[in-house]
C-alpha cells in the first residue's frame, strides 16, 4: 500500500514538473493564446508595460487585434493577404509597413509583432537617442529586406551544416518575421550608417550602439556587427522563438 502511493507520488511530481517545464517552453519560446492578447492588448504608447514580449508575441494570428494596437500616429500600413507557409516560405497576418515612430520604414511584407516591435524600438529608444545624441530626429530608415525565403546566415553552426552539405534551418526572413536595419537617415540630410560608423567613435557610433541594445528590449533576436561577419553592415532584428542579443 505504502509503495503504491509512493509511486503515485513520484508520478505526480514528474507530471508536474513536465507541465512546469511545457509552460515555461511556450512562454519563452513559444506564440501566445490570442485571449492574452485580448486581455491586456499592447499599447504603443508605453515602453515600459507588463508581459510586453507576450503582448507582442499575441499579434502573431489576430487580424483584429493587430488592427487595434498599430494605431496612427505612431504607425502607418496597409493589410497584406496571407501567404500560407509552404517549405518553410510564407507570412501569416503580415503587413506592409510604411512608417512607424515618425520615421520612414518600408518593410512588404512584415509580420504585425515585427511592426509593433519596430514602432516601440523607433519611438521610444531610436527617436529620444537620435535627438539627444545627434540633435536631429530620424527621418527615415534604409533596410535590406524583411521577407526572403532563406536559410539562416552567418551562424557558425549553420556554417558547418552548409560544409557538411547538409540543409540549412530556415531564417526567421523566411516568414517576414524579421528585419535588416542598415541606415538611419536623419532630418538635416545626414545618414549614420551601421557598416560606416558602428566601429568608430564619436555620436552617431554612441547613437548606433544605443539604438542596438535598445532593439533588445522589443525583439527576441538582435544581431548587429558583434554578432558576426554577415551582420557588419546591418542590425538584423527579429520576433522568432529564439533569444539573442548580439
Ligand atoms: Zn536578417
Amino acid at each position: 500500500m505504502i509503495l503504491l502511493r509512493d509511486k503515485t507520488v513520484s508520478f505526480s511530481i514528474i507530471v508536474l514538473v513536465l507541465m512546469i517545464t511545457a509552460l515555461f517552453l511556450v512562454l519563452r519560446f513559444g506564440d501566445m493564446p490570442q485571449i492574452i492578447g485580448r486581455l491586456l492588448p499592447l499599447d504603443l504608447s508605453q515602453p515600459a508595460q507588463v508581459f510586453r514580449d507576450w503582448r507582442i508575441a499575441a499579434l502573431a494570428h489576430d487580424k483584429d487585434l493587430c488592427a487595434r494596437v498599430l494605431t496612427s500616429p505612431l504607425v502607418r500600413w496597409a493589410p497584406v493577404e496571407d501567404k500560407p507557409v509552404e517549405n518553410g516560405c510564407g507570412w501569416n497576418n503580415a503587413i506592409r509597413l510604411e512608417a512607424a515612430g515618425n520615421a520612414n520604414l518600408a518593410a512588404d511584407p512584415i509580420t504585425c509583432p515585427m511592426a509593433a516591435g519596430l514602432t516601440l524600438w523607433l519611438t521610444h529608444e531610436v527617436q529620444p537617442a537620435a535627438k539627444r545624441l545627434l540633435g536631429h530626429t530620424v527621418k527615415s530608415i534604409k533596410t535590406l529586406g524583411s521577407y526572403s525565403c532563406r536559410g539562416i546566415n552567418g551562424n557558425a553552426y549553420v556554417n558547418s551544416l552548409k560544409k557538411l552539405g547538409l540543409p540549412v534551418p530556415r531564417s526567421e526572413h523566411a516568414l517576414a518575421n524579421a528585419i535588416d536595419i542598415a541606415v538611419f537617415e536623419l532630418d538635416d540630410g545626414q545618414s549614420v550608417s551601421v557598416l560606416k560608423e558602428w566601429h568608430t567613435s564619436g555620436a552617431k557610433a554612441d547613437f548606433l550602439h544605443e539604438a542596438h541594445d535598445g532593439a533588445c528590449r522589443f525583439f527576441r533576436v538582435v544581431l548587429g556587427p558583434e554578432a558576426n561577419a554577415a551582420h557588419q553592415s546591418h542590425f538584423h532584428l527579429d520576433r522568432g522563438p529564439w533569444h539573442a542579443c548580439r
